[in-house]
């Protein structure tokens, strides 16, 4: 295995080279393990290509291709696809044309201490935080394509992304448990940002400990008080969140403006 360099990040900012790393190893490797896409999988890639395409705030290039890879799928009378189809579109078109996706992993707020650690799924996880607060901060985004007035649109695509596609199979299960358990409760788009937020944190806990923690980033509730000092209170010497605090601090933190592209290619 290769061994990069570490990059220097700051850990109050999203970087686009993890958002367009991880977009690069969904669309080229985990979409890759399925052949042919039908059924139930075919509509969930439709789907999650619609939306990403409205809602992720991305480089001109890659919001292009998403466009171009949603209009082609809706134009597709087939009830079957092949991957091999949806790469050749991912692949075949030039920067000249202005529409081009990174065909390099480069982690770098999601970079590992070993290669083993961190990466995809953290990139998973970010870019899932991101289309929640865009559908909250820019829900027009949705207008025409079936989402729109629905405030459960990003958790219902996550759910099903991961349910058919996550190559962690353990997560997947996990994640539905908590999905069946309480995602219909969410009635805004607010609401939405939290409830990933917390059962994000529900995982972290979970997997304290665990060999896939990296020693680096140790799996704490998040964010942590050097992050958001307001987002923690104290209720009868009991740690308590300020839901209203992180939600602020969600919409900040993974808002387009906090978005750096250091290291993108
Ligand atoms: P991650 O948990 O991947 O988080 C990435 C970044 O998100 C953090 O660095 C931080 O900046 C930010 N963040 C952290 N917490 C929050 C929060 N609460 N809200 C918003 N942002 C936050 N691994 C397993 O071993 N078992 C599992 O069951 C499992 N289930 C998973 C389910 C899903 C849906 C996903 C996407 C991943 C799952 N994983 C699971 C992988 C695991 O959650 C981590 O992605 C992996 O361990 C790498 O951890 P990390 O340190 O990069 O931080």
């Amino acid at each position: 295995t290769e061994i990069k360099a570490w990059k220097e990040f700051d850990k109050a900012k999203l970087y686009m080279a993890d958002l367009e790393s991880g977009l690069h190893y969904l669309l080229r490797v985990e979409l890759a393990t399925h052949k042919t896409l039908e059924g139930a999988e075919l509509k969930t890639f439709k789907d999650f290509v619609t939306v990403i395409s409205k809602l992720f705030p991305g480089r001109q290039p890659v919001v292009k291709l998403l466009e171009t890879l949603q209009e082609w799928l809706v134009s597709l009378p087939l009830d079957k696809i092949p991957y091999d189809a949806i790469l050749d579109l991912v692949n075949n078109k030039m920067r000249i044309s202005g529409i081009f996706l990174t065909n390099h992993i480069q982690w770098v707020g999601c970079q590992g201490s070993k290669p083993e650690l961190r990466g995809y799924t953290c990139s998973l996880w970010k870019l899932f935080h991101t289309l929640t607060v865009q559908a909250a901060v820019r829900p027009k985004a949705l207008i025409n394509t079936g989402f729109e007035d629905n405030p459960q649109v990003v958790l219902q695509i996550m759910r099903r992304y991961i349910q058919h596609f996550f190559g962690c199979k353990a997560c997947a299960q996990h994640f539905e448990e908590m999905a069946k358990e309480s995602m219909e409760s969410v009635k805004t788009l607010d609401k939405a940002v939290l409830w990933l937020w917390e059962k994000h944190n529900v995982v972290n806990d979970r997997l304290a400990g665990d060999p896939s923690e990296d020693p680096k980033f140790p799996k704490v509730p998040w964010p942590t008080p050097d992050l958001c000092p307001e987002c923690h209170d104290e209720i009868k010497g009991l740690h308590s969140w300020n839901e209203a605090q992180v939600l602020q601090f969600l919409k900040h933190h993974y808002h387009h403006e906090n978005i750096l592209y250091k290291y993108a290619e």
